[in-house]
C-alpha cells in the first residue's frame, strides 16, 4: 500500500535540516519511500492525500506521561509537587486493570489528536490486587494506534521509612524486580519495526530506595532496555537528596550507576554546571515538561545549556494530573516561549523547538535510528498539519505557524504508515463513547478514595 502527500510544505529534521516550500512524502507500507521538493511522481495504484496548505513533519514523540493519570485531572489545582502528591496518591491506590485502561485510552487519544505518534508511559503505582495494569495500557496504546514505550515504574520506599507516600501504594523490592523482569520479558519487542519496547522506571529518589536504583539499572542492562525515572524537579527534591545522602540528585543517582546514554529523565530543572556536564558526558537525556513544570512552579529547564552541551533533550506533557490539556503540540510551544522568557529572545528558534519535539525526543528514547525524522527507510510516521486555517493565514513560514500559532488540526496522522488521526477526527476510537466511559472512570477513582 502506497500513500502519497503532496503538495505540502516538508520539514524534515534530517541530518542537514532539509526542508521543501512545496514538497511530498511517499510512504510504503510501513516505512518512508521518498521525501523531496516539488510534486510527487506519479505511481501506480497509490492513494494521493491533497497537502496544498498543509505541513508535513515527523510525529511528534512524547517523552514522559503518567497515562492513568487522565482519569485524576483538576485536583490540587494550585498546590506544590509534594503536597499535590500527597493528595493524589489515596486516589492512585483505586486503580486497576478496567480504569487504567479507559484513562490511558483518554491520554493516548489527546496525544494523537496532538500530533504524537510515539509515547512512552511512566506507571508506577500498582495497588495490591490491581491486576495486570502494564497490560491494561498496551492494550490502550494498541487501540489508539500509536507506538508506545510503557515503562514498569515502582515505589519501595513508604512513609514509614522516610519517603513520601503512604506505605499501602508501595511494594517490596523483590516483588518489583520480578514484576519489572515479567514485563520486559512478555511486551518488549526489540525488532527494527517495533511498534512497543518496555523501560524500566523506579519513580523518583524521595520514593525509591538506593538498592531498588541499583538492582533496577541492573536488571535493565541485562535486558537491554531503558531506565527512567523523575530527577532534579523541585527544590524540595533537592533538599531532600542533600539531607538524606549529602549530594545533589544528579551525585547521588551517578552513585548508584544511574547515568548512561541508556537513561533518560523527566525535568532536570535544579541542575548546576556540574550536573549538566555529567549528564552530557554519560549522554544521559532529559525529557522537559514545560507545562507540568508551570503548573507546579518548580521551575523552567535549562533548555538552551543541556542542548548546548549535547544532553539529548526532548518534550514531555508529563502526567494529565499536572497538565490537564496534555497536548503534545502545545508542550512545542511552551517550550520556546519559556526558554526565551529566562534566557532572552535567542534561547530557543521555533525550528529548535521542533527539534526537541521530534528528532530530539526520538534520540531521547534510543529511537533515532528509525523514527523523529522523515527520511526514507525510516518508519512513516508523519504529521500532516493544516496551516491554512482562519487562525493561521497569512503566517508565511509554516514552522512558525505550528510552533507559535494556535494548534492547528491535523489533516492526517500516520504511525508506521497508517492512518490514525484524518480530518482532525481519530480514525479507531469513538471520541463521545471515550468521554463518557472517562467520566465513569473517574467517579470511580474518586468514590473508591472516599470510600477508604
Ligand atoms: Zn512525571
Amino acid at each position: 500500500m502506497t500513500v502519497v502527500l503532496d503538495g505540502c510544505a516538508v520539514v524534515t529534521m534530517d541530518g542537514d535540516r532539509s526542508e521543501h516550500a512545496v514538497g511530498h512524502v511517499v510512504v510504503e507500507g510501513a516505512r518512508i519511500a521518498a521525501v523531496g521538493e516539488g510534486p510527487a511522481p506519479r505511481l501506480p495504484d497509490a492513494t494521493y492525500v491533497d497537502g496544498t496548505g498543509c505541513l508535513a513533519t515527523p510525529g511528534l514523540v512524547n517523552t514522559h506521561h503518567h497515562l492513568y493519570q487522565w482519569l485524576t485531572r483538576g485536583s490540587a489545582v494550585d498546590h506544590t509537587l509534594f503536597e499535590w502528591l500527597t493528595t493524589l496518591y489515596p486516589v492512585w491506590a483505586g486503580l486497576d486493570e478496567d480504569t487504567v485502561r479507559v484513562g490511558a485510552t483518554g491520554a493516548l487519544v489527546q496525544l494523537a489528536r496532538t500530533g504524537c505518534t510515539t509515547t512512552t508511559d511512566h506507571h508506577y503505582v500498582f495497588p495490591a490486587g490491581g491486576g495486570d495494569l502494564l497490560g491494561a495500557e498496551i492494550e490502550a496504546a494498541r487501540s489508539v494506534g500509536l507506538r508506545f514505550l510503557p515503562t514498569r515504574g515502582s515505589m519501595d520506599l513508604g512513609r514509614s521509612r522516610g519517603g513520601l507516600p503512604p506505605d499501602h501504594v508501595v511494594e517490596e523490592i523483590d516483588a518489583i524486580l520480578a514484576a519489572t523482569a515479567d514485563a520486559v520479558d512478555r511486551h518488549h519487542e526489540p525488532s527494527p519495526d517495533s511498534m512497543l519496547r518496555v523501560g524500566v522506571a523506579p519513580c523518583s529518589p524521595f520514593s525509591v530506595t538506593g538498592d531498588l536504583m541499583k538492582q533496577a539499572a541492573g536488571l535493565a542492562r541485562d535486558k537491554g532496555v531503558r531506565l527512567h525515572t523523575h530527577l532534579a524537579e523541585t527544590t524540595d527534591e533537592d533538599d531532600f537528596c542533600r539531607e538524606k545522602f549529602g549530594c545533589s540528585p544528579v551525585e547521588y543517582v551517578e552513585s548508584l550507576g544511574w547515568l548512561g546514554p541508556d537513561v533518560w529523565f523527566a525535568h532536570g530543572i535544579h541542575l548546576d554546571d556540574a550536573a549538566v556536564a555529567a549528564l552530557a558526558g554519560s549522554g544521559t537525556g532529559v525529557a522537559h515538561c514545560p507545562s507540568s513544570n508551570a503548573r507546579l512552579g518548580a521551575g523552567i529547564s535549562r533548555t538552551r545549556d543541556l542542548h548546548d552541551a549535547g544532553v539529548p533533550v526532548g518534550l514531555g506533557v508529563d502526567g494529565a494530573a499536572s497538565n490537564e490539556a496534555a497536548s503534545l503540540v502545545e508542550e512545542l510551544r511552551h517550550s520556546v516561549l519559556f526558554a526565551r522568557a529566562v534566557g532572552g529572545p535567542r534561547a530557543l528558534t521555533v525550528r529548535d523547538g521542533l527539534e526537541l519535539a521530534t528528532i530530539g525526543g526520538a534520540r531521547v528514547l534510543g529511537w533515532d535510528d528509525r523514527i523523529g525524522s522523515l527520511e526514507p527507510s525510516k518508519l512513516a510516521d508523519v504529521a500532516l498539519w493544516r496551516v491554512d486555517t482562519a487562525a493561521h493565514a497569512g503566517i508565511k513560514d509554516p514552522v512558525a505557524a505550528l510552533v507559535l500559532g494556535t494548534p492547528p488540526p491535523l489533516e492526517l496522522l500516520l504511525v508506521q504508515g497508517r492512518a490514525v488521526v484524518r480530518r482532525d477526527t481519530m480514525v479507531d476510537v469513538d471520541e463521545e463513547r471515550l468521554a463518557v466511559d472517562v467520566r465513569a472512570a473517574s467517579g470511580t477513582l474518586l468514590d473508591r478514595a472516599v470510600g477508604r
